[in-house]
C-alpha cells in the first residue's frame, strides 16, 4: 500500500494505492488525475531564491517556466546556489537556464544607491 498526499487543493486528502492499482480516500476526479500523474512521473513548479549583486535585496525570488522532474530539483537549486545576478532585474528576466528549464525571476531588484 503507498499513500501520497493529494496536493492540487488544499484540503490535501491522504490517498490510498493498494496493491493492485486500485485508488481509496480521493475526495475528488483531480486527485484522482493527480496520483496517476505522480504515479507515472513526478514533477514540480521549483521556486528558489537567487542571490543578487548590488542591488535593494541581497536575493531574487525565481520559479521555474515550467514543471521539473523531481529527480532534477536538487540538482538545479545547487547550480543556482553558486549564482549571483547583477541588480537591476525586472520581473520576467530568465536568471537561468539549461536546455530543459527556465528559472524566472518573479520580482523586480532595483539598484542600489550609494547614499
Ligand atoms: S482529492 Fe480533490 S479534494 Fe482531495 S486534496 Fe485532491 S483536489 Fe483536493
Amino acid at each position: 500500500m503507498k499513500i501520497l498526499t493529494c496536493i492540487v487543493c488544499p484540503v490535501g486528502c491522504k490517498i490510498k494505492i493498494d496493491e493492485d492499482g486500485n485508488i481509496y480516500g480521493a475526495r475528488c476526479d483531480r486527485g484522482v488525475s493527480f496520483v496517476k500523474r505522480e504515479l507515472l512521473s513526478s514533477e514540480r513548479i521549483l521556486t528558489t531564491t537567487v542571490k543578487v549583486d548590488g542591488g535593494i535585496v541581497k536575493v531574487v525570488p525565481v520559479k521555474s517556466n515550467k514543471p521539473i522532474p523531481k529527480e532534477r530539483l536538487r540538482e538545479i537549486v545547487k547550480k543556482v546556489s553558486s549564482l549571483s545576478v547583477r541588480a537591476p532585474i525586472h520581473r520576467g528576466d530568465v536568471i537561468y537556464s539549461d536546455e530543459e528549464v527556465s528559472l524566472i525571476a518573479t520580482r523586480s531588484v532595483g539598484e542600489a544607491q550609494d547614499v
